[in-house]
């Protein structure tokens, strides 16, 4: 790292430690050239996809619309405020993990309901018959009676418990 005192290129770290939350490191440094002494402080960066809308247009990918689009997906339901920030945190990943610099918004509208699916059928609906634009009436009914078919993941849940039960006698 280049001296700010003197424009050195070589500068000697002769202190590193864990600072903040531990999630960042702050580095004594020395030039080799004037002495001087300075500090430095790294941390990690994130790199998410900037987010495609419909209509052509790029915005920042935005963690608090998103949660906003989820608790409102959940309201009233079982969902705890932990769960919901647990699925903010896998939606993050996966688009970290794409490795795209840009993602459609519908992507990310899929991720999501790749999660409500399995956290809490009647948010995924809700949130499905926003997002997805159902073509028409008997899409929609469709898809519920798909859901219907499927143990709901509090059947699952308590399904289970009755087998853990089970098997611990
Ligand atoms: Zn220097």
């Amino acid at each position: 790292m280049r001296c700010p005192f003197c424009g050195a290129e070589d500068t000697k770290v002769v202190d590193s430690r864990l600072y903040g939350d531990g999630d960042q490191v702050r580095r004594r440094r020395r030039c080799i050239v004037c002495s001087e002494r300075f500090t430095t402080y790294e941390k990690p960066e994130l790199e998410l996809p900037r987010v495609i809308k419909r209509d052509g247009s790029r915005v920042p990918f935005d963690g608090r619309k998103l949660r906003s689009g989820l608790m409102r997906a959940v309201e009233k339901r079982p969902v705890s405020a932990d769960e919901v920030e647990a699925v903010i945190a896998r939606i993050s990943r996966r688009l970290q993990a794409t490795g795209a610099s840009e993602v459609q918004s519908r992507d990310v509208g899929e991720f999501l309901m790749d999660e409500l699916r399995g956290l809490d059928q009647v948010a995924y609906v809700r949130f499905a018959s926003v997002y997805r634009k159902f073509e028409d009436v008997e899409a929609f009914r469709e898809e519920i009676e798909r859901l219907e078919r499927q143990p709901s993941p509090e059947v699952k849940r308590a399904q289970l418990d009755l087998l853990s039960a089970l098997e611990s006698k």
